[in-house]
């Protein structure tokens, strides 16, 4: 989706990827098949660009800092990089930049977690630190006799034990923050989750007044706290008094964006391209109501009965193997705004 909106706007694009056939690959001009640590498929990458970006978050920081020591404007930068791919560094960073979320304490052995639940109180949510998305590598510990369990079920790897988030309903901000430091945001998304997976996305969400100033705020303090350039998700939960908790952040463009597609004069995507490329930001206004689905694994089989809804846009990625629960591709599905 990148690679295409930054065609759209005269624009070459050289993708880096591990997998000879990645979907981005086809519809770039240069294709770099290398792993995302090569010394030589980062230099050649380097050379190939003038600004360089990544689309998800398993890309090791250390080769976001290598690809800026050669010279290349990398954006985001490391630094940001590395605070959203550590779950403890994140929070932490997020309290520091006066943004609430959940309490939370660090979890390295089982007496870790039984001193995290004496102190904060049961049930708590232990999550690894690092390389868990979509729900994976998250448990829920009831008491202190469940501690042994989690902590081993998790692999015994550095975590992260969260206090309930007692939420009515997820939402997200999707925002985008350019080379002058001015700032869009795109309208709320209230966002459906089963199984820890994103299921649905509905923009714009209704929501008071005092609810989406606080979502501006917590947005904009993120931004400027790492001086952002490029597109952004934040996953909130709301509370029942209104109040706002992040979940975490994406420094990326999000899932819960995609709605963006078929709703917005400019979507996340080329907000995105416009951010880095140091373009002035485009308009973040929603023209439809969207209903964003995520068709997961066999979903995308569908496609044909999708495709003949009105009003329905299909997008599908080009992924090969439709395994249970990965994004293969969405629909958005629009109505008119309400009056
Ligand atoms: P995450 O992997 O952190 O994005 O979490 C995936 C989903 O798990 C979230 O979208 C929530 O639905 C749920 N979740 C995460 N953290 C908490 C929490 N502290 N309390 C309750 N639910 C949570």
């Amino acid at each position: 989706m990148l690679a295409l909106a930054a065609a759209r706007l005269g624009f070459d694009v050289a993708v880096l990827d591990p997998e000879p056939d990645a979907p981005a690959a086809r519809v770039a001009a240069r294709a770099i098949v290398a792993a995302y640590d090569d010394p030589l498929g980062l230099k050649a990458l380097a050379e190939a660009a003038d600004v360089i970006t990544f689309e998800f978050e398993n890309v090791p920081a250390v080769a976001l800092d290598q690809l800026a020591q050669l010279g290349a404007a990398v954006a985001p930068d490391a630094r940001t990089l590395g605070i959203a791919q550590d779950r403890l560094e994140e929070k932490t960073f997020l309290n520091g930049a006066g943004v609430p979320t959940v309490g939370f304490a660090a979890i390295n052995s089982a007496d870790d977690l039984r001193a995290a639940l004496a102190g904060l109180g049961h049930p708590l949510l232990l999550k690894t630190r690092r390389g868990g998305y979509d729900g994976k590598g998250q448990t829920w510990v009831d008491g202190p006799s469940g501690a042994g369990a989690a902590w081993a079920e998790l692999g015994a790897l550095p975590c992260v034990a969260e206090t309930p988030a007692d939420f009515r309903r997820e939402v997200a901000v999707v925002a985008a923050r350019g080379r002058s430091g001015e700032i869009a945001l795109y309208p709320l998304t209230e966002s459906h989750h089963e199984g820890g997976i994103l299921r649905r996305a509905r923009a714009p969400a209704a929501a008071a007044p005092r609810v989406l100033a606080e979502a501006e705020r917590i947005v904009a303090t993120i931004l400027s706290a790492l001086d952002y350039v490029g597109v952004i998700g934040v996953e909130m939960f709301e509370r029942d008094d209104g109040r706002l908790l992040v979940n975490e952040f994406a420094p990326r463009v999000h899932n819960t964006g995609h709605w963006t597609l078929d709703g917005c004069e400019v979507d996340q995507f080329e907000q995105h391209i416009r951010a880095i490329a140091g373009w002035p930001l485009g308009p973040t206004d929603a023209l439809a109501q969207v209903e964003m689905t995520n068709l997961l694994g066999d979903d995308v089989e569908a496609w044909k009965r999708l495709a003949q809804e009105p009003e329905t846009r299909v997008w599908l990625y080009g992924k090969g193997e439709a395994r249970p629960g990965r994004k293969m591709g969405h629909v958005n599905r629009l109505t008119p705004l309400p009056r």
